[in-house]
């Protein structure tokens, strides 16, 4: 799950890191009235959406009195903004947060990952920060610091000390660094985040070190003891079909490929995805009906694959272990039943009651075309699309 920068702002604070004063705004008149009670000389205005990137598509600006709070409020709220990490369509921006400006002298990154090779949390850190991390990976990757922390342990003060030192933090200010990267550590820790990152990290004209940007994402397997965090979801910034999705507890990732994919087990929907590429065809989404899926619940998720508008065919790749090859073709008939279906559609089935599922399909009437093995259905799925 992600969250605000204003709400990953609050949380960071709670754990003693230290960030910018300033006030989440819904509208220019709500903005105008933040930045009055901050009452400072320069405030910043800025696009709260569930993407980075925002300054470069004009997302954040710096204001230098309540007039001009007020004209860039109006600008930016309602506007949809397009970032590298928004996609071509952007999103809408409906929050700003207000926040007092600061005298940047230096900008740093700083963020925590779960590296799966090690099986341990990572910080890492660079001083060239306020740009993407994903190019100084690219073209730089030996100004990127690393310190892989021992769980036992925790980030060790000599640990945040030699990345302060590698990415030339001003000694004056390397104690602030140190408290703030293990404030961090904390919250990744205790709110059970899957990333924590803030780009860029500052030092100030007065001396202080400052996170400026945050973005903290939650493994949603922790959200069940994270009441407080999941009060923070914010359903605008989600895709509608993956809302829609979560409420049956499926498996669902929209994506922008145009042939529907309905797979049970995440194993065989990852395969079923290759091998349409594979025959040069772009999944539309994926999914995973699960093990133990009912009839109604293999009906929303055919409901929600069809909602999809650049559907142009779909594949159903089942294999009837637990899940009975019989309940999948109810489903599907049920579910064309419901909201029609005049796309291509290939279903490949196998297992526990396969003979049955297949006759149910061939007496439905509806314009199935059946596959004997994945590569098969593939084939023919990307074919027809
Ligand atoms: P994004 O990563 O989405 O572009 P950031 O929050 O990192 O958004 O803001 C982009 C840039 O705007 C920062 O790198 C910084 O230079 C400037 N900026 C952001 N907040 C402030 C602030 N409170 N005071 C001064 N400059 C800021
Ligand atoms: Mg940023």
């Amino acid at each position: 799950m992600n969250i605000h920068e204003y709400q990953g702002k609050e949380i960071l604070r709670q754990f003693g890191v230290n960030v910018p004063n300033g006030h989440v705004a819904y509208t220019v008149d709500e903005a105008v009235e933040a930045a009055e009670k901050l009452g400072s000389n320069v405030t910043v205005v800025k696009a709260q959406i569930h993407a980075g990137g925002r300054g470069k598509a004009g997302g954040v600006k710096i204001a230098k009195n309540a007039e001009e709070v007020r004209t860039y409020a109006n600008e930016i709220l309602g506007k949809t903004l397009v970032t590298h990490q928004t996609g071509p369509e952007g999103k809408e921006v409906k929050r700003l947060l207000i926040e007092e400006g600061c005298d940047i002298q230096k900008e740093y990154y700083v963020g925590i990952v779960l590296d799966r090779a090690t099986s341990r949390v990572v910080m890492m850190a660079s001083e060239e920060g306020g740009t993407e991390i994903e190019e100084v990976a690219a073209e730089t990757p030996e100004k990127i610091f690393k310190e892989v922390i021992d769980p036992v342990v925790g980030l060790a003060g000599y640990q945040a000390r030699r990345l302060a030192f590698n990415i030339n933090i001003p000694d004056e200010l390397i104690g602030q660094a140190v408290k703030f990267m293990t404030g961090l550590y904390n919250a990744f820790i205790e709110k059970d985040c899957s990333i924590a990152e803030i780009n860029p990290l500052v030092t100030t004209g007065d001396g202080q070190v400052l996170a400026l940007d945050s973005k903290l994402n939650f493994d949603d397997n922790a959200l069940f003891r994270q009441k407080d965090i999941q009060e923070l979801r914010d359903l605008d910034e989600e895709d509608e079909k993956e809302i829609e999705a979560s409420k049956y507890d499926l498996s669902y990732i929209s994506l922008d490929g145009n042939i529907g994919c309905m797979v049970n087990g995440a194993g065989l929907a990852m395969s079923t995805m290759d091998i349409i590429k594979h025959y040069g065809g772009e999944p539309a989404n994926f999914l995973d009906v699960g093990g133990g899926a009912t009839a109604e619940k293999v009906t929303e998720a055919f409901k929600i694959i069809l909602s999809d508008s650049n559907v142009r065919g779909i594949f159903v790749n089942i294999f009837g272990g637990i899940m009975k090859c019989d309940v999948i073709a109810e489903g599907v008939i049920e579910a064309t039943k419901q909201v029609g279906l005049d796309i291509p559609l290939v279903v490949r089935l196998e297992g526990t009651n396969v003979e049955l599922g297949k006759q149910i399909l061939d007496e439905s009437g509806l314009n199935i075309t059946s596959a004997d093995s994945m590569a098969d259905g593939a084939e023919k799925i990307v074919s027809m699309v």
